[in-house]
Order: C-alpha cells, then structure tokens, then sequence
C-alpha cells in the first residue's frame, strides 16, 4: 500500500540472472502498489562483508578506543554505535533498515545458506544497540515492527529439500536466518519464498515462477507472520 517502505537486499553477480529478474519485478510490483523500494545491490555496492577492526573509529585519526588489549568485534561495534562512530557504510545501510517496514532478502541459496556478501552484511549491520540488545532480543528485538521475506532459488529441486530425503526439509536451513538472525532482532517473519532449480527447469516454468512472485507481492500485505518458533522448523 501507498506509504510502505520496503529495502532489498540484493546479492547477485549477474542483472540477467533469474535472481536479477525476481528482484526487478519486486522493484516494479511494489512500486506499482505506491510503495517506496530501496535496494542494496550489494556486489554492485563492493560491499565490505568482513566484520574488521575498521568498522569503527572513523572519526578518530589515531585510532581505536577500545578499552582493552584484546579486541572484540561484538563490544566495540557496539560502544562504536552509541558514539555514531561506526564505518559510513554500515551507518547508511542501518538508515535504510530503520526505515523500512518490510526486508526483502533476494539471493541464490549457497551452501544451506546465503552468500558470504549478504551474511557479512548481516554481521556488520545488525550491531547491539541497533538491532538488539539484552535483554531486548526476540520478540522484545530492537526491529519489532518490521517484517522480513527469505526470497531465494536453489540448485536442487524440491523432491531433495523434504524432512526424508537428502538434504532434508527446506525449513532447517531457514532456522538459522529467520529465527537466528531475524526473528533475535525482534523482526516478524513472513513465509520464505522458495524458487526451486531455476536453472533446471523449462523457460515456461522459469517465467511461471517469476509471475508468482509478482502476484504474491500483489497480496503481501494482508499476510500473516509465520509463528516462527522451534515447532515450525523442526515439528
Ligand atoms: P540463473 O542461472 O541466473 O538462472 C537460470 C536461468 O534463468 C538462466 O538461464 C537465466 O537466463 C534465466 N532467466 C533469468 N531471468 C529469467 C526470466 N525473467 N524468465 C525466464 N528465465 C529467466 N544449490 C543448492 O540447492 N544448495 C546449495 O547448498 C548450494 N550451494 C551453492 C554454493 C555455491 C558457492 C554456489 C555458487 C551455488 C550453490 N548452489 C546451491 C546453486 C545455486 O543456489 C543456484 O545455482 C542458484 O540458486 C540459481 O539461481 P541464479 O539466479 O544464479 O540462476
Ligand atoms: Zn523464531
């Protein structure tokens, strides 16, 4: 609906991609629906994925405040924040989250789980003070009010991603990314939206897959959050 804010974040190499097309029909569906899309490209952005000594301190030419000899990335990041002493990527990026009402997770799944970019951007980003803090984490998360979609394609097809084949359910692989990641943050989760084997699949079927999304996108904002606890991963 007019107002929303809506921020993808995006990690594909290649615009031609099929991850390249769900993303550009996300970007045109919403903004059809009047609402305002961000998106985070972030290999086009050469985005810094490792969570280094760099993150903070921008502002002091001499270097590191950090109270002791032993440096933790997790406490400095966080003192860092409160001085709004954090790296200028990391502080736009925590702008972008902060505005918006619905994240949108756009990438192909690597190794059970997302490129190395798109993790590094969870690491960096999602700082304690920010994101969360203690006790405010799960339900009580810093990002309460916001909702998160796991929009990702896949390699094998759905037959391997059941609880009794191979790769087991498709849900234990989102457990560390819905429930770890964005449920601790406090953020509600909306039902993943899984593209299976794109690349082994027809161009009619392709093109079928990307028009589902489109139309899910239509009636995102009536859905319901998942109940996003153990059971629903592991039941
Ligand atoms: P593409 O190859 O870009 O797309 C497939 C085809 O769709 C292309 O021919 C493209 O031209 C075409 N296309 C693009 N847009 C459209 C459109 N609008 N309409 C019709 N056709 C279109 N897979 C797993 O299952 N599990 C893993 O653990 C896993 N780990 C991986 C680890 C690494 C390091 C890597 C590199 C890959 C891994 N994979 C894994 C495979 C990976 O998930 C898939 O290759 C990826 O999801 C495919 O998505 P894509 O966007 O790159 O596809
Ligand atoms: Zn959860």
């Amino acid at each position: 609906p007019p107002g929303k804010k809506v921020l993808i974040v995006y990690a594909h190499q290649e615009p031609k991609s099929f991850n390249g097309s769900l993303k550009r029909v996300a970007v045109e569906e919403l903004s059809k629906q009047g609402c305002s899309v961000t998106v985070s490209d972030l290999y086009a952005m050469q985005f810094e994925p490792r969570a280094t000594r760099n993150d903070e301190c921008s502002l002091l030419p001499t270097g590191c405040l950090h109270s002791s000899e032993e440096f933790k990335y997790h406490v400095e990041t966080w003192k860092a924040y409160k001085r709004g002493d954090l790296s200028k990527d990391v502080i736009e990026e925590q702008k972008k989250v902060q505005e918006a009402d619905l994240l949108i997770f756009q990438f192909p799944l690597y190794w059970f789980s997302m490129p190395a970019i798109m993790k590094g951007w969870m690491d960096r980003v999602l700082v304690q003070g920010f994101a969360y803090d203690f006790p405010d984490c799960y339900d009580s998360g810093l990002l309460k009010n916001k909702l998160a979609l796991f929009s990702f394609t896949t390699g094998g097809n759905e037959e391997k991603f059941t609880k009794e084949s191979i790769s087991g359910d498709i849900r234990y692989i989102l457990w560390p990314m819905q429930h770890g990641i964005m449920h601790f943050c406090g953020v509600k989760v909306l039902a993943p939206h899984i593209c299976f084997a794109p690349e082994f699949v027809s161009e009619e079927k392709r093109k079928e897959m990307v028009t589902a999304w489109a139309q899910r996108l239509n009636t995102l904002w009536k859905e319901e959050p998942i109940n996003c606890s153990p059971e629903w991963y592991f039941k």
